[in-house]
Formats: C-alpha cells, sequence, structure tokens
C-alpha cells in the first residue's frame, strides 16, 4: 500500500492534521488498535474526566447555594460519561466520513525504516510505503510496581469508556501530586468521598505557578500527606490497607479505593526509538520535525505539551509543514498553549507568570459577579503586563470559570495585546469574562 503521509494514533496530535493533509488531497493513512478516533483524551482522559467533574460540580453548587442535598448514584454520572463519549466517537465517525482522503486502519503501527510502515492488524502485517510519518501515539500512565500494586487502578480505569468503577467509594486514597492527583482529589471530595492525598515529596503541582498553587490549596483544603512514599497495598476484606512512610515511621490507612496518580509517559512505536530524548519523548522543533527529514511528532509523545487542544495545534502545523515539502512555515508557541487545573475551583495559566520586572493587576473573585451567584467568592485573577508596551505577559487565575477566561487571556498573549486594547473591549455583561478588561483598566 502506498500512501503521501501515515499518521500513527487517532488522538489529537494525529486526526485534526490528518483531516487537514485529506482536505489539500493527500492521500492519508491514520492508524489506531482503539478503532475509534479522539485518543487517550477521549476514550479515558480528558473529556470522560470533565464530565464527571461537570456534574460533580452541578451537585455541589445545588447544596452550597440552595442547602439541598442530592443523592448521588454515580453509576448514572458514569453513564453519563458513557453516552458523552458515544456522541463524539460518533461525531467522529461523521467527520470520518467527510474526509474522504483518509484511510483509517485498526491496528498497532510500527516503523521499520523512515519509508516504510508496518500495521498490525489482528496479527496480519500490513506493510505500507509513506512519503511521510506523523507520529502521535500520546502518553500513558506510569505504573510503579510494589507489593500490591495490583489492587490499585489509574485515572485511565476510572474514566475509561465503560469503566468497572460503577460505585462511590466512601473512602479513597491517591497516590501522586500531580494535576491528576489534585483534580480526582477535588472532584470526588466535592461528591462526597473522603479523599487522602500521598505525596512522595514536600510539595505538590511542581511545575505550575507557585503563587497560583497556594491560592488553590488555600481554597480546596485537601488532606494532603507529604512525605509519605507509598510501601504497600494490602487486599483486607472487601477494604484495602495503604501502607506508607511518615516522618521515618510506617504508617497505615483502611481505604475502599487506591488509585495511582504517579505521571505519564510517552507511547513510542516501535522503530521509532531513536528519535527520544534522554526524558523517552521524541524530540522535535517547533515545527514538530524529528532527527529525520520525513518523519514528524505532534502531541503528548514529543512532551512539549501534553494536553489536547497543544496536541490539536502541532498536528495541524505538523500537517501544514508537511504540505510545504516538509520546510518549515508554521511554528508552534507553546507558552501561549492554556493550562487548567479542573479542580473546583478550577486553576488556569498561560504565558510568563514569573515576569522579574513586570505591572502586576489583581482581581479578587469576591468581586465578580458570577462568583456571587454560585457563592463560590474564593481564588483572584492575575495579570502581569511588559513595563512601557503595556503588552500583556501572562496570567493566572483561581476561581469560577477559570478554564474560559484562560483563553481570552491566551488569545492576547499570542497576539501581543496590550492593557489598552483589553481595557478598550466591552466584555459580556454578566460574564467573568468581563474582570479581563477590569482589571487591564487598573493598569492605564
Ligand atoms: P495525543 O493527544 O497526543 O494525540 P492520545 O494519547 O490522546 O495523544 O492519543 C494517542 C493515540 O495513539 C491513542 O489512541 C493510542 O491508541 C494510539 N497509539 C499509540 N501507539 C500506537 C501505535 N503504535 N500505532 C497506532 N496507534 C497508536
Amino acid at each position: 500500500m502506498d500512501f503521501d503521509v501515515v499518521v500513527i494514533g487517532a488522538g489529537g496530535g494525529g486526526y485534526p492534521g490528518a483531516f487537514r493533509l485529506a482536505k489539500s488531497g493527500y492521500n492519508v493513512l491514520m492508524v489506531d488498535p482503539k478503532g475509534v478516533l479522539g485518543g487517550n483524551c477521549l476514550y479515558s482522559g480528558c473529556v470522560p474526566s470533565k464530565t464527571v467533574r461537570e456534574l460533580a460540580h452541578t451537585i455541589y453548587r445545588i447544596k452550597n447555594v440552595l442547602g439541598q442535598e442530592v443523592k448521588v448514584d454515580f453509576k448514572e454520572i458514569q453513564r453519563q460519561k458513557d453516552r458523552v463519549q458515544e456522541i463524539r466517537f460518533k461525531q467522529h465517525e461523521r467527520e470520518l466520513s467527510e474526509h474522504g482522503g483518509v484511510t483509517f486502519m485498526k491496528g498497532i503501527a510500527r516503523i521499520r525504516d523512515p519509508k516504510n510502515v508496518i500495521v498490525d492488524v489482528d496479527g496480519k502485517e500490513v506493510e505500507v510505503r509513506a512519503k511521510y510519518v506523523l507520529i502521535a501515539s500520546g502518553s500513558e500512565p506510569v505504573k510503579p510496581k510494589f507489593p500490591g500494586s495490583e489492587y490499585c487502578i489509574t485515572s485511565d480505569d476510572l474514566f475509561e469508556y465503560k469503566s468497572k468503577v460503577s460505585d462511590l467509594p466512601q473512602d479513597m486514597v491517591i497516590v501522586g501530586g500531580g494535576y491528576i492527583a489534585i483534580e480526582v482529589a477535588s472532584v470526588f471530595s466535592k461528591l462526597g468521598v473522603k479523599t487522602h492525598l500521598l505525596v512522595r515529596g514536600d510539595r505538590v503541582l511542581k511545575g505550575f505557578p507557585e503563587q497560583m498553587v497556594k491560592t488553590l490549596l488555600s481554597s480546596l483544603k485537601l488532606d494532603i500527606m507529604y512525605n509519605s512514599p507509598l510501601f504497600e497495598v494490602k487486599k483486607v476484606g472487601s477494604e484495602y490497607e495503604v501502607i506508607f512512610g511518615s516522618g521515618g515511621v510506617k504508617r497505615s490507612l483502611r481505604t475502599n479505593l487506591v488509585m495511582l496518580a504517579t505521571g505519564r509517559k510517552a507511547v513510542i512505536p516501535k522503530g521509532s526509538e531513536g528519535l527520544t530524548n534522554e526524558k523517552g519523548y521524541i524530540k522535535t522543533d517547533e515545527a514538530m520535525r524529528t532527527s529525520l527529514q520525513n518523519v514528524f511528532a505532534a502531541g503528548d509523545v514529543n512532551g512539549l505539551a501534553p494536553y489536547f487542544h497543544a496536541a490539536v495545534r502541532m498536528s495541524l502545523a505538523a500537517a501544514y509543514n508537511i504540505m510545504a515539502n516538509g520546510e518549515p512555515i508554521d511554528y508552534v508557541d507553546v507558552r501561549s498553549v492554556p493550562v487548567t487545573l479542573y479542580s473546583i475551583p478550577s486553576a488556569s495559566y498561560v504565558g510568563n507568570v514569573n515576569p522579574s520586572d513586570a505591572i502586576e493587576v489583581t482581581y479578587n473573585m469576591e468581586d465578580e459577579v458570577m462568583s456571587q451567584m454560585y457563592n463560590e467568592m474564593d481564588g483572584v485573577l492575575k495579570l502581569f503586563f511588559e513595563r512601557g508596551s503595556l503588552r500583556l505577559l501572562g496570567g493566572w487565575m483561581v476561581g469560577v470559570h477559570s478554564q474560559y477566561l484562560i483563553n481570552e487571556i491566551g488569545q492576547a498573549v499570542a497576539h501581543g495585546l496590550t492593557a489598552r486594547q483589553l481595557a478598550e473591549f466591552a466584555d459580556q455583561h454578566p460574564s467573568t469574562n468581563e474582570i479581563v478588561s477590569y482589571a487591564a483598566r487598573k493598569v492605564l
């Protein structure tokens, strides 16, 4: 079989580029063992976890604003999650049928040499010749091995399509201090689950803006046990005993569910191991080029910005650069990719949030209209403007709707908008976005 481009993986790093290439007349093969589009994000990651989060938030709001308890049937929550996944699988099927130039194959691809890809379809090998290869094989959870690790689940098990977890545990131990650990702890505690976080070191959310993390943690009030390495998990009847270190002594906790959130790692297709960097990601530049002239890599697999929306942008950049005969004409600015932690409240940031000398503006969420309506007035918005030019360098926010606001802030950062331009814009009232222009007006 001969194709112009073989795309390995049908997630955010894969299908947008495949569709774009097909639109311009390229003959594209896209391969994924799942047999559906959307990647891990749709199958077990961002979409299902955020469906659960939105429902948890709705339930919490009824209690928080109206003082009424809602009886939670977690099975129904998981069912709605599955329904959303099914809607989106179908939507992607339709999109695939609308892009005639893309052939989709359910299988696992490996690279024999830069012009030849082998696809394993149910044990049968299909040889494919390709002018270009786009690696978009994504990432997966790291599952450390320790006594009792077989009793632990990951966020993939919790949120995957048709997940086996259908009952809400009374008590849950989450191992790890990254964004998945914090999100799950926050969302499940809003659903009434007693959550405990076991963190190996003395910090959580490494790599996130420090002040944002401080503000967020003071609002979340999670039970975080620092300097507490996990040693063992034992099954005791229908419960688990979690044994961990704390201040040099061994302690234990009884719980109903143990979830490991101990990081993610790149999934490297066989034959492309030579393209990886020291951290195990496929090494690319901002144009998504690897060290091989006809091989590109987009999405989680290159470790530049492990978020679906970043993967989509990278996938399109790879497509444009393939269309330019492999010459870079499109570059991805990962600095202007917004990042959100979907806890309740959420926290988001974009751009340079730690400039050495900038005009810093603060807007407190207690003065924000939607936060007042929801009685969720914790949090703050911070914007950083360059001295002189008044260009927006970056911003972070903790509070209601930060995941929406950060897009407006990201647009301003990406396109070099100034405090004056933001201040002159009439943001919709009432909406949380208003505080972007209000904050900018404080500078003038
Ligand atoms: P991204 O958002 O970066 O696209 P995802 O992890 O969401 O990443 O999706 C990556 C997809 O790549 C997954 O659906 C996975 O099944 C697929 N995949 C991983 N390895 C291979 C491979 N060797 N061949 C084909 N598909 C692969």
